[in-house]
């Protein structure tokens, strides 16, 4: 994993300010710095408060690196949101300040840029703005009390959003929506089956409904959420029929009770071994296998699995 080839400037002070990242690459958090600061006096004031950020951007639009992407930099009052965003501290315009705290055209643009860049390079396919710390561009006032990133660059995420699609539509064509799900003959027409909507069958407390009409389940099943039948089987969105082997390249990966990283770590592999997937399932953007032993969930994504 590689810093954006965009940035122009290294800080080279010292810190511990960061760590490891525990997740991979798939969120962007973006910051102002409450002031018209120079690249090197973004970095001096956040680590004098005790934090960091993995980029930062001057009013003329240079770009520069605090922390390594591939390190989680601390800069949003999130542990959870900054391992798995790379962070960006955008300078406020000359004379800017309260209440509107502007940024400069050159500074959004290149934020903007950095962006795409981001997103190409860690695979994130389209940013997701929804407004709150569900979706994969975030704000720092989402977490924290603070005023961050002040109502003007705030203001401005839905058009980030879209300029940054709009540089990422020359990528892969997202993959085709899923099939219908054809009806069990079994278990159609008015039995006593019971649909489930749940995170993982294990994790019983997750149940956000019970429907005897799939259809109804279905209905019911948000993202992250899986329709399983009486005996636990997962009937939707469909997973993939197919058994494939996977090489784990990450050093310690979790294995999860489900699909997705808001089921429970039930183990980890730390061998850097082949592995059999028996099923998988896209979930926020990844893809999430099932293991063979039934152990559990693994992540496919880069960094973490690679299919042989
Ligand atoms: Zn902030």
């Amino acid at each position: 994993m590689s810093n954006s080839s965009l940035a122009t400037w290294r800080w080279n002070g010292n810190t511990d300010h960061y760590n490891t990242r525990d997740h991979v690459i798939d969120k962007i958090t973006i910051h102002h710095m409450a002031g018209n600061l120079s690249l090197s006096g973004c970095c001096n004031a956040v680590q004098s408060r005790g934090g960091s950020t993995n980029y930062c951007i001057d009013s003329n639009g240079n770009i520069g690196v605090m922390i390594d992407e591939r390190y989680r930099a601390w800069t949003s009052s999130n542990r959870e949101n900054d391992m798995r965003a790379v962070t960006i501290e955008v300078a406020n315009a000359p004379g800017a300040g309260e209440p509107n705290w502007v940024v400069t055209d050159k500074a959004l643009n290149a934020c903007i840029q950095l962006c795409a860049d981001i997103c190409r390079r860690n695979g994130i396919k389209r940013i997701n703005y929804t407004g709150n710390a569900s979706g994969n561009l975030t704000m720092h006032r989402w977490f924290f009390a603070t005023g961050c990133p002040g109502p003007y660059l705030g203001s401005k995420f839905p058009y980030i959003a879209a300029e940054v699609n709009k540089l990422l539509t020359t990528a892969p064509a997202p993959a085709p929506a899923v099939k219908p799900m054809a009806v069990n003959p079994s278990t159609g027409g008015g039995s006593a089956q019971i649909y489930r909507v749940r995170k993982s069958w294990a994790d019983a407390k997750s149940q956000i409904g019970a429907y005897k009409s799939l259809d109804n389940a279905k209905k019911a099943c948000k993202s992250e959420y899986t329709v399983f039948d009486e005996k636990g089987n997962a009937v939707y969105p469909e997973t993939a029929a197919k058994t494939y082997k996977v090489k784990v390249v990450h050093d310690d990966l979790n294995i999860r009770a489900g699909a997705g990283v808001s089921n429970k770590v039930v183990g980890s592999i730390k061998d850097h071994g082949v592995y059999t997937i028996v099923a998988d399932k896209v979930v926020d953007g990844q893809t999430w296998g099932k293991l063979k032993s039934g152990a559990g969930w693994i992540c496919l994504a880069a960094g973490f699995a690679k299919k042989m």
